[in-house]
C-alpha cells in the first residue's frame, strides 16, 4: 500500500568510507544504480537522502537524485565549539537533512534530550529539515518500557517547539538493539512488523498529546535497525511507516540499491 507523504530513505554512512575517493565511488555507483531502474519519476516519489561523514559534504558530486544529510550538528550558529559543526554550516554545504538524537550519539557521546531539544530547535531555524531518532534499549525492551522511553524522549525534544515546525519533521524510530554494528553481520534481530506498526501508531498519538492532528499527520516516520536487502520486504508493507533509515546497507550498491527500488515502488 501506498504511503500517504513522499517516502524518505536515509543512509547513514557513520564513520565510513576511509576516503573521500571511496565515498565518490559509492555516490557513482549508487547514481548509476538508480538510473539502471529506469524510472523517470523517480526525485517525485523519494526523497532519498545521503549522510556521509561531514568532511565529505560539498565534496562529493550532485545529483538531482540525492538529498544530502548531517549525521550530527551543533546548536549554536557559530564560536568556540571546537570539532563542531553547525546546521547553518550543514546547510551552506547543501544539506537538507540533519539526524538529530542518534542512539549512538546519546550512548557514546552522552547526548541528553535537553541538548537534542536544543540542537532541534536550531534545525528549525534553518532550511535543514530534523530527522529526530528515538527508540528504547535492549533493557528497557525487557522491562516493556518501550512506550514510557518514547514518550520521555518525544516530550523532552519537542519543548518550545512551535506546531509551525512539525511539518517538516520526520522521527526516526530506531529500537537501539536492532541496529547493526556495522562489523558486517547486522543485528541479533530486527523488530517485527506488527510491532514497528505498534510503535508508529505511538508515535503518532504522543505527537496529538502535543499539537492537533491535523498537524501531526504531516510528520513523517521512518523505521531503522539492521534494514537491509533481505529483511526489506518484511517492512516495506507496513502501514504507517513513511520510509527507512539504512546505516551499513547503505554503504554498498549491492545491499542498497534493492532497497531503493522496493521503497520506490510501494510510493
Ligand atoms: C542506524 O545507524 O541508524 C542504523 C539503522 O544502522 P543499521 O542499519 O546498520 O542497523
Amino acid at each position: 500500500m501506498a504511503p500517504i507523504k513522499k517516502s524518505l530513505l536515509v543512509a547513514n554512512w557513520k564513520m565510513n568510507p576511509l576516503t573521500l575517493k571511496e565515498a565518490e565511488r559509492i555516490v557513482r555507483s549508487l547514481e548509476h544504480g538508480i538510473k539502471s531502474l529506469g524510472k523517470k519519476d523517480f526525485i517525485s516519489k523519494i526523497d532519498l537522502a545521503l549522510c556521509p561523514p561531514s568532511l565529505y559534504l560539498g565534496k562529493l558530486e550532485n545529483s538531482p537524485l540525492f538529498r544530502w544529510g548531517i549525521q550530527n550538528v551543533h546548536w549554536e550558529t557559530r564560536g568556540p565549539f571546537t570539532g563542531e559543526v553547525s546546521l547553518k554550516m550543514a546547510e551552506d554545504a547543501g544539506c537538507r537533512y540533519a539526524i538529530i538524537g542518534h542512539s549512538e550519539r546519546r550512548r557514546l557521546f552522552g547526548e541528553t534530550d535537553a541538548v537534542i531539544n536544543l540542537k532541534l530547535r536550531a534545525a528549525f531555524a534553518t532550511a535543514v529539515s530534523p530527522i529526530l531518532c528515538v527508540g528504547e534499549n535492549k533493557e528497557e525492551r525487557k522491562k516493556d518500557q518501550t512506550s514510557v522511553v518514547i514518550r520521555k524522549q518525544l516530550a523532552q525534544a519537542l519543548q518550545k517547539v512551535s506546531v509551525l515546525s512539525l511539518p517538516k519533521l520526520t522521527i526516526a524510530y530506531e529500537p537501539v538493539w536492532a541496529i547493526s554494528d556495522m562489523s558486517g553481520i547486522t543485528s541479533t534481530r530486527a523488530d517485527s512488523p506488527d510491532d514497528i506498526m505498534g510503535i508508529s501508531i505511538l508515535i503518532k498519538k504522543i505527537l496529538t498529546e502535543f499539537y492537533h492532528s491535523d498537524v501531526t499527520e504531516k510528520v513523517r516516520i521512518i523505521y531503522g535497525g539492521s534494514v537491509n536487502q533481505k529483511n526489506i520486504d518484511q517492512f516495506i508493507e507496513v502501514k504507517m511507516v513513511d520510509g527507512f533509515l539504512v546505516g551499513g546497507a547503505s554503504l554498498t550498491v549491492f545491499d542498497f540499491l534493492p532497497i531503493i527500488r522496493k521503497v520506490y515502488e510501494r510510493s
